[in-house]
């Protein structure tokens, strides 16, 4: 299994599900297989009980499941049926931890945050990313896993431990990391403004993860010397920094991705180039 994490820096509301979504799309139009994963580093057992003022709209899934909307980007940007599962929250977490603390199941040790809560979500991710959910038999190629939140949120320092764990255990061919960031424009000067993702980006550096790919959120699109800058200061090629600007419609994402040889970037740190075709996203 090949698992491609999309983070968030700088703030939240990105675009990190739109994003992720489109990756998938991408992927998918390579002829791969692609299933998804979402975490949601809140207590809440599932989005069921939070107001939709707050939170948007509760997606529900063909199983019943009560999950973030972004599954239903998922589903309808991949055409597969996801199950509850395939959204992952703190509070699912440490309810089947809790459980297994109350049977005994740890055998008297001391249950932690690591190595027991960070065991659960590996367990679960790759347990999950095992499931068909496009029909076919067999798992798929590739698990896209988003991790709500903004990188540095204490809320999520679980899954970025238990995400870093699982990036050294499946190996480098078989992880790619793509960090949504934001550049904002200074009225003023009118400047795209790079420090705020090279922040983000040392965050993520701080708790072992490195960037493969930036995906840059702009109200236009990004100049040449932007890219450069970013390349330079976040260590990322400036082949595999992706702009994805502010659309009329987030249909044309996949596009932005495709005209910007997105799918190269990720097929390559995958090892996937040989066994995948390009793109078709007529
Ligand atoms: P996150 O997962 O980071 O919270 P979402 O993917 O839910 O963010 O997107 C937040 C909002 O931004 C959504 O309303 C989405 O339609 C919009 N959005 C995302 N990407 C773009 C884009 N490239 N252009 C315009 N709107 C976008």
């Amino acid at each position: 299994m090949k698992y491609v994490l999309v983070t968030g820096g700088v703030v939240s509301g990105l675009g990190k599900g739109v994003t992720a979504s489109s990756i998938g799309v991408v992927l998918k139009a390579c002829g791969l297989r692609v299933t998804s994963i979402k975490i949601d580093p809140y207590l809440n057992t599932d989005a069921g009980t939070m107001s939709p003022f707050e939170h948007g709209e509760v997606f529900v899934l063909d199983d019943g499941g009560e999950v973030d909307l972004d599954l239903g980007n998922y589903e309808r940007f991949l055409d597969v049926t996801l199950t509850r599962d395939n959204n992952i929250t703190t509070g699912k977490i440490y309810q089947s931890v809790l459980e297994k603390e109350r049977k005994g199941d740890y055998l008297g040790k001391t249950v932690q945050v690591v190595p027991h809560i960070t065991d659960a979500i590996k367990d679960w991710i790759q347990l999950v990313a095992l499931i068909p959910v496009d029909g076919k038999e067999g798992p798929a190629d590739v698990c896209v896993i988003e991790l709500g939140g903004t990188v540095g949120d204490i809320e999520s320092m679980p899954f970025i431990e238990a995400l870093r764990q699982l990036s050294f255990s499946v190996g480098q061919d078989n992880f790619c990391l793509i960090h949504v960031s934001l550049i904002p424009v200074l009225g003023v000067v009118g400047e795209q403004k790079t420090k705020p993702t090279q922040h983000s980006v040392r965050e993520l550096r701080a708790l072992g993860l490195t960037p493969h790919l930036l995906a840059c959120r702009s109200s236009q699109p990004l100049l040449e010397t932007t890219k450069e800058k970013l390349s330079q200061f976040c260590h990322v090629p400036a082949g595999n920094i992706l702009n994805i600007h502010d659309v009329p419609n987030i249909w044309h994402v996949p596009l932005l991705l495709r005209t910007q040889n997105a799918h190269n970037s990720i097929l390559k740190q995958l090892n996937l180039l040989s066994i995948a075709t390009p793109p078709d996203l007529r």
